[in-house]
């Protein structure tokens, strides 16, 4: 596709903000545009086409969203600017009211950006934006992707689940991405082979609400036959999942992933509240007793696996006792990091006309409380792994300040290493011998 004097191809920039899901999208309207002749640019310079695929998941991130939109707007006043993302999806005219804003295209219709652009007589600037959006409640299956364009990640994520059923009460998500649905397997092991041979190292496998992939077909299929069948296809050297819930880690994905040198041994659950009055308000499917005994069986039955946690602090109605005994939970398990997130009211979720919302100040307190345990707990993992052997993928980058090489183990860890660039992009074992620093420890070659 040209631009205005047909002597160029259209030069196109995406800005993404928000969740793994959308990392992938935005790769893969990349790779639809560059199947088309564009160009893709990182963002500097005059650009044809701008898209901003945005995030409503907090405040913040609308905001963020916000801001991104009018920069696209004030650094390329010429180019056609484009939102599309959760936020293009729970409110268009929200969006619609910022100038120079030419297109709205809601997730129901991000997958046909390609093909909308490609449609287009010509690119002009709109008076009032173009709203293209569907109610996206009514979206049954997961439109065909294509291989995400994968520039400058090791370890590509890939979107396998969109959407959720399940409605937590302070989750704008199942409004903004439909109902829970998933790629046909075939077509998940189509995507996989057709990445570059130097990106299949690790995949990181995400989703929405990962854990339910396959329940939407009939029959209904599971994420643990997926990944056998990833595993008998041998095209991938490791498989990293994203964040699962709690209750969809059944004992025999558990034991899967307790098998060596596929599934890395690496959870990220959220738990979101450690008292049980806050998990039935907020609407979550288990109590701290459930959550208790799942974290206790997945370190006995591996011992150095990671196990991240997310917590949300300030859920309205949370008072001192109830912070406490989400404090007490998280000090007495196994955990090995956290990540911490302060309510944030999302408009027409159950939560958001919850009486008792906590004071900003002491939301502040309680999250900075939280994070200090989760460093505390970080460096304790990390002082457990010194003389450890880890597996560990060496990245294509290397560390600014240091000049080492950089990578990641299995169990999630950043390790720091010297040597050569053959060493990049290559899984091998590595004796972790000193914490460098709160997020990174030094390795040394075994082989
Ligand atoms: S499980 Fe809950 S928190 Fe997660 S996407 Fe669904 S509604 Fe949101």
């Amino acid at each position: 596709m040209m631009n205005k004097d047909n002597k160029n191809p259209f030069k196109v920039t995406v800005t993404t903000l928000g969740c793994k899901v959308n990392q992938f999208e935005s790769e893969s309207i990349y790779s639809e545009l560059h199947k088309l002749d564009c160009q893709i640019s990182n963002g500097n310079g005059i650009t044809d086409i701008n898209i901003i695929n945005t995030c409503t998941v907090t405040g913040k991130a609308a905001m963020q969203s916000r801001q991104a939109i009018r920069k696209a707007v004030r650094d390329n006043p010429h180019a056609i600017i484009l939102a599309t993302g959760c936020y293009a999806q729970s409110e268009p005219d929200e969006l619609k009211k910022i100038e120079g804003l030419d297109y709205i295209i809601g997730n129901s219709d991000k997958h046909r950006i390609a093909q909308i652009i490609s449609g287009l007589k010509k690119l002009q600037k709109q008076s009032t934006p173009i709203i293209i959006h569907k109610n996206i409640l009514n979206q049954k299956e997961m439109p065909k992707t294509i291989a995400p364009l994968i520039k400058n990640r090791t370890r590509p994520f890939i979107k396998i689940q969109d959407g959720c059923n399940h409605f937590c009460s302070y989750c704008i998500v199942p409004y903004t991405r439909g109902p829970s649905r998933s790629m046909l397997p075939d077509d998940v092991l189509n995507i996989l082979s057709n990445l570059p041979k130097a990106k299949r190292k690790e995949i990181v496998l995400t989703g929405i609400h990962l854990g339910r992939y396959g329940l939407d077909f009939s029959p209904p299929d599971s994420l643990l036959n997926l990944l056998k069948r990833i595993k008998q296809a041998n095209i991938i050297d490791r498989i990293r999942l994203s964040s699962m819930e709690p209750v969809e880690l059944t004992n025999d994905l558990l034991h899967f992933i307790a098998e060596p040198d596929f599934v890395c041994h690496h959870f990220h659950i959220p738990l979101q509240s450690g008292d049980k009055h806050i998990l039935k308000k907020m609407n979550r499917p288990y109590d701290p007793a459930f959550f208790t005994r799942l974290i206790n069986k997945i370190h006995d039955t591996l011992p150095d696996a990671a196990i991240g946690v997310d917590i949300m602090v300030g859920f309205p109605g949370e008072t001192e006792e109830a912070f406490d005994n989400t404090y007490s939970l998280i000090s007495s398990l196994p955990i090995t990091y956290l990540h911490v997130f302060p309510f944030s009211s999302r408009p027409g979720t159950k939560a958001a006309s919850l009486p008792n919302h906590v004071n900003p100040h002491l939301i502040k307190e309680r999250r900075n409380k939280l994070l200090n345990l989760g460093r505390k707990k970080k460096s304790a993992f990390y002082a457990k792994m010194i003389g450890k052997s880890l597996d560990v993928l060496i990245e294509d980058k290397r560390e600014s300040s240091s000049g080492k090489l950089t990578g990641v183990s299995s169990n999630y860890i950043r390790v720091l290493v010297d040597g050569d660039d053959s060493l990049k992009n290559k899984i091998s074992s590595y004796r972790i011998t000193k914490i460098l620093n709160p997020d990174a420890v030094l390795g040394e070659s075994m082989t």
